[in-house]
């Protein structure tokens, strides 16, 4: 009988130090190309319990540790009294951890259920609502910016949505200053998904269910990632290319009066794009995480915080 083959190496799964030092060269790289940290920044991690999330408060940490800069770190996480939610296991990472962290409770459930009509989705009034009190949140605990953990394929998602449904060409920014003055950047936007995953189950984050609020919103944006996991079998450098694309605008092959302008290219004073260019459709209901930053204003009322 043959000896039994030698045990293989799990790749998909390489040691947390691998893949900690790709993810923190990737967000190194991201904050030096758009200035998204600078000295005595003191930076609100908003942590929804997912992989992201947890990923990004862990990677700015060991940042803020080496930084030639000095910034600070607080992890926000929002209670939005969704049924079932149980957010001590977070709450105990954290204490456990030693992050400096407020747990703020309001019921934006309740508000979306009793303001969205029967068969509409939920989305675009709670994201409305929780950009509103994490504004607010920030403003209260002295943040100079907001820290979300979209990456590289949110981008590129959000990107494919814009194209489908809203008649525009954006994907998301990463970094943005709002009427208000508040700043919200996103220092994963070079982090591929794939590796955050892998990065999150080694580490073994407790992570906290994404779907207790029953809103189908999301059912496009599953559909393009599954589209995008198609297409990249037949082309193995999709995301990549795309992503590179994002920065690599080429304003003079657009219909975009004003990236015309810009490029050089001599335009009628005051043009905009006729009926036939302009948005079909307003998509927010699906694309859900369009580029806008948090504003006080968005938030429908304002409850106390509590917080711990
Ligand atoms: S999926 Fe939509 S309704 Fe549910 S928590 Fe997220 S934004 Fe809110």
């Amino acid at each position: 009988m043959s000896d039994p083959a030698p045990p293989r190496p799990d790749l998909a799964r390489p040691p947390a130090r691998d893949q900690a030092r790709d993810l923190a060269r990737s967000m190194g790289r991201c904050i030096r190309d758009f200035g998204l940290v600078e000295e005595g920044d003191r930076i609100m991690v908003c942590l929804s319990g997912g992989k992201d999330s947890y990923t990004l408060l862990e990677l700015l940490e060991r940042a803020r540790r080496r930084a030639p800069v000095r910034f600070e770190l607080i992890a926000v996480h929002l209670d939005q009294g969704h049924p079932g939610y149980d957010g001590r296991p977070l709450e105990r990472w954290l204490h456990e951890q030693g992050y400096e962290h407020r747990i703020l409770r309001e019921d934006t459930y309740e508000v979306v259920t009793a303001n969205v009509p029967e068969g509409k989705t939920y989305c675009s009034l709670c994201s409305r609502l929780r950009r509103g009190v994490l504004a607010r949140a920030a403003a209260e605990l002295g943040c100079t910016k907001i820290a979300l953990g979209h990456h590289a394929d949110d981008a590129i998602e959000t990107l494919m949505l814009n194209l489908m449904f809203t008649g525009s060409l954006g994907a998301m920014p990463p970094k943005l200053v709002s009427e208000d003055g508040s700043i919200v950047i996103r220092p994963l936007l070079y982090c591929q998904e794939r590796d955050i995953a892998a990065y999150a189950a080694a580490a073994q984050f407790p992570i906290l269910p994404c779907d207790l609020c029953g809103s189908q919103e999301n059912l496009w944006r599953k559909q393009v990632k599954q589209l995008l996991v198609d297409l990249e079998a037949r082309v193995p450098q999709l995301r990549q290319s795309m992503l590179a694309a994002l920065g690599n605008v080429r304003g003079s092959h657009l219909l975009d009066p004003h990236l015309l302008a810009a490029a050089g290219v001599p335009i009628p004073e005051g043009a905009a794009p006729s009926a036939p260019l302009r948005a079909p459709i307003t998509g927010e209901d699906v694309v859900g995480s369009t580029p806008s930053a948090p504003s006080p204003a968005t938030s429908a009322r304002r409850l106390p915080l509590v917080s711990s």
